[in-house]
């Protein structure tokens, strides 16, 4: 696959490839348009200095990468994290690519990290070391060119400080450069619930397509955080479905009758972001709470949640990726073998970039919209493109994840077809 003279960043980029070749090689893509889309675009790595409080510099390393802006400006989060690496970034910037052009939003692919443990560092140094790394990166960023986002460890006060670093620089205030910031600070109404919101239209439209009825249809939730508590909270208010087990990096909680959403959110903001010890439910394991018998799961935690060794034993019949890559691919092939329909991450978790994007349009019109109006297009998008590629995966015979590369590399595809290969 690769080219004699180009490295793939690493083994998870490789892996990235793969997936990609897999639904190129089933809809025969042109290989001009295959051999450009397999790499990325533009990768920019940064070491930077940091004053500290106590008046000592330290360097860190940082990066951000576009896989590609055929379709628009790049588009991703920016993670802080020990781990952070070129491997890692630029394979979340390839799949970046695939989950906005799955939602059809004009956008490209992009991501960015600082590799930094920001448990170890005050609230002034974490100011200073986002300011200093925006600066850096600035060069690929704008509002046309590259619109970054929270990721792991970075939140709405981080975007407000690489807005403000941003607009200092330019000498104007601009709103639209990064996503995720505060409602009071060109942040959009519902952004923070979008994902979740996201994992439970998808989650009713596939039990729609299963014949199965989502009112007191029986949902597990790996992760209570952003993502595992609004799906939790959404599907089971609004769609009514059981949720009769959640869990977080502390354990599980499982109760058969229907776990009290709104009371485990309370428990949890009350005991230090934890569900530990919650007296209402019985308490389970992660492992426990996999393999329940229930009608849907849905990891809202973290990677390779999901091995071969788990998936042979899960009793659910439809998977819901709310996290980014819960499923390895060995497990994969044991689930799609025993028939569980799995919803992939970069359709079921697309909620929170494509209110992202909402946010950005609203910052280009300085025009804002309402919760209402926030969820009525939110929905209307996530059952359309829901609808897409459950129609390419009846067409093809294949499973949901390479219909929705289908998707999106069909529509990339047409992007740099119509562009051409500058200069001819
Ligand atoms: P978060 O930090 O708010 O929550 C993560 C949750 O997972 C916490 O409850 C934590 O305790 C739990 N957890 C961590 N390790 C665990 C383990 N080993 N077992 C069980 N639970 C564990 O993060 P989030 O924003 O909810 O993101 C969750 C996932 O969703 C990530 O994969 C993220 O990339 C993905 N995602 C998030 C968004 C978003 O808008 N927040 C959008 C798309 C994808």
């Amino acid at each position: 696959m690769s080219e004699s003279l180009l490295q793939p960043p690493g083994p998870l980029y490789e892996m990235a490839q793969h997936q990609f070749l897999k639904a190129a090689e089933l809809i025969n893509l042109d290989e001009n348009i295959k051999r450009f889309l397999l790499w990325p675009q533009r990768i920019l790595t940064v070491h930077f200095p940091v004053m500290k409080d106590n008046g000592e510099v330290q360097m860190f390393v940082g990066y951000r990468v576009q896989h590609n802006t055929a379709r628009g400006p790049a588009k991703g989060g920016i993670r802080y994290h020990p781990n952070v690496n070129l491997d890692e970034v630029a394979s979340l910037a390839f799949w970046m690519t695939w989950k906005c052009a799955v939602m059809n939003l004009p956008y490209g692919g992009g991501k960015g990290g600082v590799r930094v443990n920001p448990k170890e560092f005050s609230e002034r140094e974490i100011e200073r070391l986002s300011r200093r790394f925006f600066s850096e990166i600035q060069m690929m960023i704008g509002p046309n060119k590259d619109i970054p986002a929270p990721d792991v460890n970075t939140n709405e006060q981080i975007m407000a400080w690489y807005m403000d670093t941003y607009s200092m620089n330019v000498g104007a205030t601009v709103l639209s450069v990064v996503t995720g910031k505060p409602v009071d600070l060109g942040g959009s109404e519902g952004r923070s619930e979008a994902t979740g919101r996201g994992v439970s239209i998808v989650a009713s439209e596939a039990a729609d397509v299963l014949g199965m009825d989502i009112r007191n249809a029986t949902v597990a939730v790996q992760g209570f955080g952003n993502v595992g508590s609004n799906t939790a909270r959404i599907i089971s208010k609004e769609y009514g479905a059981k949720v009769v087990a959640v869990s977080d990096i502390s354990g599980g909680v499982y109760n058969e009758n229907g776990l009290d959403i709104d009371d485990l959110i309370s428990y949890r903001d009350e005991n230090g972001g934890l569900i530990k010890g919650y007296p209402k439910g019985k308490p389970i394991t992660n492992r426990e709470l996999l393999t329940l018998d229930v009608d849907i799961l849905i990891p809202a935690a973290l990677e390779n949640a999901i091995t071969a060794d788990i998936a042979k034993d899960i009793k659910a019949k439809i998977i819901i990726e709310g996290a980014n890559g819960p499923t390895t691919e060995e497990a994969e092939k044991i689930l799609l073998e025993k028939g569980v329909f799995i919803v992939p991450d970069i359709l079921a978790n697309a909620g929170g970039v494509t209110v992202s994007y909402f946010e950005w349009v609203q910052d280009l019109q300085s025009f804002f919209w309402d919760i209402d109006d926030i969820r009525k297009k939110l929905k209307r998008i996530m059952v359309k493109q829901f609808g897409e590629v459950y129609k390419t995966k009846k067409k093809f015979n294949t499973d949901m994840r390479t219909a929705a590369y289908i998707v999106a590399i069909d529509r990339v595809a047409m992007a740099v077809k119509r562009r051409g290969y500058y200069p001819m």
